[in-house]
């Protein structure tokens, strides 16, 4: 078996497929740089690209290997505008805030497709997204949704559709109705981790793996030690989202890890029911259910029953019995490969950016909705140590409580708040 990452459980059909996935070398040695990175996720890679190209001497250190984390394991999806509905935020922040936040997630998607393809990095875009309702007492607010993007956030891609529509469109009736979304679509996100290292070597970054931050200080000038050498530098990015552990205890004590789990059926056929015009879906439960068909036509199925960091004994079986809630011909089905990773999640579901110490500014929880701004976020993170800062401040600004229980009862409180929820979906 090929290469699997050590620190998220499972072997992908992601890292089955990505091709070649070229090796970076270990820090060795003492380094003097512009920037330092911590984390060689989506968030640290983009910074790395945006820096490097700025002119900036960046170093960027990872742990085990680039993508090892989330963001070589996730769902794919991009979605549209910020995690929270666009309507969502304006009830809580106004509207031109709102929209703000729902131009930069726009410019975030346009970026990631735009980067991929200038670069030469081929990613298995397939478009579209559906959103569907698993109570009927949902259905009004997708509804609602549709109206409200295309009348006052100016995006016209999002239609409703009744039971019917989406019956025949995901190949199940479990659903009650829904949206969706045809200015947005999925991807391979390990072929993005890989290109997107490649991109960050030839602008002149210098990337380590398997070299793991153990102590980092700032006093004015920032220090990063490792086993194998220290990095000193001017400002820092720290992009460990849910795999920091507790190196940096202000990100520890906002952003948390919640286990997600995927599988990967044999492809369906071209004939299958499933899902026929190969949109991704996620659903309305707390406990999400997000699936989508692969190039290759298998059903990439992802979700979990319980809130934990713990991975279930048996991810195959798990994710088939979800499977089989709802679409019972295939109970049987063959999965090839399950595995899972660690979604950084924050209090409020609103990504965490924040300076953290001097010249050191953390990144990181956003929730099970960073494929696309992760990414950006590593481009605004570039853009501030440029000198403007404006937009990342969009970020900075959002307001992200710490999570309560203190070090010792944190995990605790979460499991029981997230299961609470968790139940409520069933109810
Ligand atoms: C199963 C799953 C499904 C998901 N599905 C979706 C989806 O469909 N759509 C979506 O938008 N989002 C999804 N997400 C979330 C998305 O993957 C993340 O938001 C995004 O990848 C975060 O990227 P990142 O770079 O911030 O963090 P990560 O990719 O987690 O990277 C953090 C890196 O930091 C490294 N690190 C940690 N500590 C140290 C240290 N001390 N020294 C050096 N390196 C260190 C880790 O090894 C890791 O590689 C999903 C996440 C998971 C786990």
């Amino acid at each position: 078996m090929a290469y699997q990452s050590p620190i998220s459980p499972g072997y992908s059909w992601y890292e089955a497929t990505a091709g070649e996935r070229p090796a970076y070398p270990a820090l060795d040695g003492d380094l003097t740089v512009d920037v330092v990175i911590v984390g060689g996720g989506f968030t640290g890679l983009s910074a790395a690209v945006h820096l490097a190209r700025a002119g900036a001497d960046v170093a960027l250190v990872e742990a085990h290997r680039f993508g090892d984390g989330a963001s070589g394991r996730n769902g794919g999806q991009l979605g549209t505008g910020q995690r929270a509905w666009a309507e969502e935020l304006e009830a809580e922040f106004g509207f031109a805030r709102a929209k703000a936040l729902f131009d930069l997630a726009e410019e975030a998607k346009a970026h990631l497709l735009e980067f991929a393809s200038t670069n030469g990095i081929e990613i298995d875009y397939m478009p579209g997204q559906i959103s569907v309702a698993h109570k009927r007492r949902f259905v009004d607010d997708y509804k609602a949704h549709a109206d409200v993007m295309a009348s006052r956030f100016g995006y016209p891609h999002i239609s409703f559709m009744n039971r019917e529509e989406t019956a025949e469109r995901l190949g199940t009736g479990a659903y009650f109705g829904g949206v969706r979304d045809t200015g947005t679509g999925h991807i391979h996100p390990l072929k993005l981790v890989i290109g997107t290292a490649r991109v960050a070597a030839a602008a002149g970054a210098r990337l380590f793996e398997n070299t793991k931050v153990t102590r980092l200080t700032s006093e004015g000038k920032v220090r990063v030690e490792t086993a194998s050498g220290t990095i000193t530098a001017d400002k820092c990015l720290v992009a460990v989202n849910a795999y920091g552990g507790n190196l940096e205890p202000v990100s520890a004590a906002h952003v948390m890890p919640i286990g997600s789990f995927i599988g990967a059926t044999v492809p369906l056929g071209k004939d299958s029911p499933v899902i026929p015009g190969g949109e991704s879906v996620d659903d309305s439960r707390f406990v999400v259910r997000y699936f989508r068909k692969s190039k290759d036509g298998r059903l990439l199925f992802g979700g979990r029953e319980i809130y934990s960091v713990s991975t279930p004994g048996d991810i195959k079986n798990a994710i088939r019995r979800q499977i089989a809630e709802l679409y019972p011909a295939l109970k049987d089905v063959e999965i090839t490969h399950a595995w899972g990773g660690y979604v950084g999640i924050t209090m409020p579901r609103k990504p965490f950016v924040r300076e953290v110490m001097p010249n050191v500014i953390s990144a990181g929880g956003f929730s099970g909705h960073g494929v696309m701004l992760s990414n950006f976020t590593g481009k605004l993170y570039a853009e501030a140590v440029a000198g403007n800062r404006d937009r990342l401040k969009l970020l900075e600004e959002l307001k992200v409580p710490q999570f309560p229980g203190g070090t010792r009862f944190r995990s605790v409180l979460l499991f029981l708040a997230l299961n609470w929820y968790a139940l409520r979906d069933r109810l």
